[in-house]
């Protein structure tokens, strides 16, 4: 079974005469497990697909199955997905830990299951050291790590990574990158990671969905996308 399947995803933005469609027909099936690096140019319509896998856009016609739901009609909170953005803002008035702990306790998940599941994200992170910090006493891969932290400990099924590494200077960049992998080496959660960078797309796709003018024009490995004739 596949761990996330699109089935002729169109999206239309207005209605009538006016609507404007961004998403034309988006087939695809991603294996459990499998890191799947979504790339095209800025307008394609990357981010629409993530948001509508995460449940913050509707889709206007297909369905998408994380597992083997169609999750088409459920709130993001009910789709066993982590969302890692762009801006991780952090609340800054809590610390480390109550940063990741924040939406477990929206969850009513209980206060010892917490606290295992903080202290097993922040050794993974190296954050064991910080849990009592505030987000400005920390540095920017550091806030880095506990956005997300704050998805791991959710453990959900799929992993939705929206530009996470481009606002981040050139070191940080690749730090994050490399914490990235390792976290799917250690935890193997099929993962959907938006990028307009194709370098950074190659280095991190197991599988690449190429996309242009909301259409998946390739869909395989990196080698395959780019020794196509
Ligand atoms: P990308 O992530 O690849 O840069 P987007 O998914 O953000 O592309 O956008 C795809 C297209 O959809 C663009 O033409 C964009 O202007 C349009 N779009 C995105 N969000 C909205 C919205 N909320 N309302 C109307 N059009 C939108
Ligand atoms: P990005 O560059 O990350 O795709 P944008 O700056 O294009 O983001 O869009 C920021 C926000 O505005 C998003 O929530 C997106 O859905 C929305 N948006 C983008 N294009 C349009 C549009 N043409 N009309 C209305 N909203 C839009």
């Amino acid at each position: 079974m596949a761990a996330i399947s699109l089935r002729n995803i169109i999206k239309r933005y207005g209605t009538g005469p006016k609507a404007n469609q961004v998403i034309h027909g988006v087939n695809a099936e991603v294996a459990d497990g499998e890191f799947i690096v979504i790339v095209g140019p800025s307008g394609c319509g990357k981010s629409t697909l993530l948001r509508m896998v995460a449940g913050l856009e509707e889709v206007s016609e297909g369905d998408i199955a994380i597992g083997d739901r169609v999750v088409n009609d459920l709130e993001p909170a009910r789709r066993d997905i982590a969302m890692v953005f762009q801006n991780y803002a952090l609340y800054p008035h809590m610390s480390v830990f109550d940063n990741m702990a924040y939406g477990l306790k929206i969850a009513k998940v209980p206060r010892e299951e917490i606290k295992t599941r903080v202290d097993k994200a922040a050794k993974i992170l190296e954050l064991g050291h910080l849990l009592d910090r505030k987000p400005r006493a920390l540095s920017g891969g550091q806030r880095q790590r506990v956005a997300m932290g704050r998805a791991i400990v959710r453990q959900p099924q799929v992993f939705l990574f929206d530009e996470p590494l481009s606002n981040l200077d050139a070191k940080l960049r690749v730090q994050t990158r490399l914490e990235i992998q390792k976290l799917h080496r250690e935890l193997g959660i099929t993962s959907l990671f938006v990028t307009h960078d194709q370098v950074e797309a190659m280095t991190l796709a197991q599988r690449m969905m190429v996309m242009n003018a909301g259409r998946m024009e390739q869909f395989g490995t990196p080698e395959e996308v780019y020794n196509r004739p």
